[in-house]
């Protein structure tokens, strides 16, 4: 295999830090680009840059000498911070991807991997529990739910016609629901699969079993662990396929069955408290029919195994930040009796 250079984006976010490790193993030299680091370890990166890529300059110097880019820089998060923030997502996505774009070509580039999402597809299509498993060509006409959706289906027109027009090699993934260890597990911009596991370790760490679900947890999705997702992402870029591709689990699954699935890994039980709160289109799955036929592949990784991963990680998180807390409170109230004593 000949080694490359490559630039990951968004290498201090959760896969963009797992695909530069992947790459690495890979014997490739990586140069990994953010405006953060990666929060819960090291980035292992042969080059780390923190580079703000909304800024033209910057990705002129992020996408110097590699000759291929995975553009996974974004500014998003699960359904709430989605829902909550239309016109700060659309400016910075818009800004990070044609900049990014514009820059690898200007510096010849020679393969550009997009990341996009299965947000692009219309809500037409998804207003049932027993959604129709949503096929490439679905994403049309189009009406995405949110801002961020329709921002991925410019972007993915953009790599588009650079491809056709510049003959830049673009490809492009539409994600369903990546999931798996050190992800965002708390903070607002955690997504379904790490916010139930930390509800449900904060229950058996806690005792309190009550564990609540945004609206009836009838809604539906497909979720998809995060070796998969990178092996996907490798056979993408090395294939000639350049149309929009979906890669995710196609096994769909209420958030009510993963709250009782992540219960069970948990070895507790727990009550289901509905409670008002955004839940996205009602029902979605993964279509993988072309998946299958570009790749000769498709993510294998059972649910219950990825969500097994991911749940040990997160109640370990959950472990150390109740202890730093309990240590933080207990401070605090020597501080207060400290204070009522000089009083006295
Ligand atoms: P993430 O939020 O963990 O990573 C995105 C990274 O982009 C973050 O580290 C963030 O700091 C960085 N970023 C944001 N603004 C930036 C800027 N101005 N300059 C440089 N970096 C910036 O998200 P993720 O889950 O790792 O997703 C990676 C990509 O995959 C994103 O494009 C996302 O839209 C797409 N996607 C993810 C999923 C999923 O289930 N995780 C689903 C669909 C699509």
């Amino acid at each position: 295999m000949t080694h490359k250079r490559i630039l990951v984006t968004g290498a201090g976010g959760f896969i963009g830090h797992h695909l530069v490790k992947f790459l690495q193993q890979r014997g490739h030299w990586v140069r990994g680009v953010d405006i953060k680091e990666p929060e819960f370890e090291p980035t292992t990166a042969d080059e780390f840059l923190l580079l703000d890529l909304r800024r033209w300059e910057n990705c002129l110097v992020a996408t110097e000498g590699v000759t291929e880019v995975y553009a996974l820089a974004a500014d998003m998060g699960g359904m709430g911070y989605i829902h909550a923030n239309h016109a700060q997502i659309l400016h910075n996505n818009i800004l990070i991807n044609t900049h990014t774009l514009e820059a690898a070509r200007q510096n010849g580039v020679q393969r550009y991997l997009y990341t996009s999402s299965a947000c692009v597809y219309p809500e037409y299509r998804q207003t049932e529990t027993d959604v129709i498993p949503l096929r490439e060509g679905d994403a049309y006409p189009a009406q995405p739910q949110d801002a961020y959706g329709w921002e991925k289906l410019m972007t993915e027109r953009l790599c588009m016609h650079y491809r056709e027009e510049y003959g830049l090699e673009t490809r492009i993934v539409r994600f369903h629901n990546i999931f798996g260890p050190l992800g965002t597990w708390d903070g607002g911009r955690e997504k379904a699969p790490a916010a139930m596991c930390r509800k449900v370790a904060l229950a058996k760490l806690t005792g309190e079993h009550e564990v609540e679900i945004w609206g009836d947890g009838e809604q539906t999705r497909s979720f998809c662990y995060i070796d998969d997702c990178l092996t996907g992402l490798e056979k993408l870029m090395a294939s000639s396929f350049h149309e929009p591709l979906n890669l995710g689990q196609d096994r769909m699954v209420t958030i009510n069955e993963l709250a009782d699935i992540v219960a069970d890994i948990a070895g507790i039980s727990v009550t289901k408290k509905h409670i008002p709160g955004p839940q996205g289109v009602r029902g979605r799955n993964s279509d993988n029919t072309l998946l299958r036929q570009v790749l000769d592949w498709s993510p294998g990784i059972s649910l219950e195994e990825g969500l097994r991963q991911t749940y040990t990680w997160i109640e370990e998180q959950v472990r150390q930040s109740l202890v730093l807390k309990s240590a933080e409170q207990m401070r605090h109230s020597q501080v207060l009796s400290g204070e009522s004593m000089v009083k006295v």
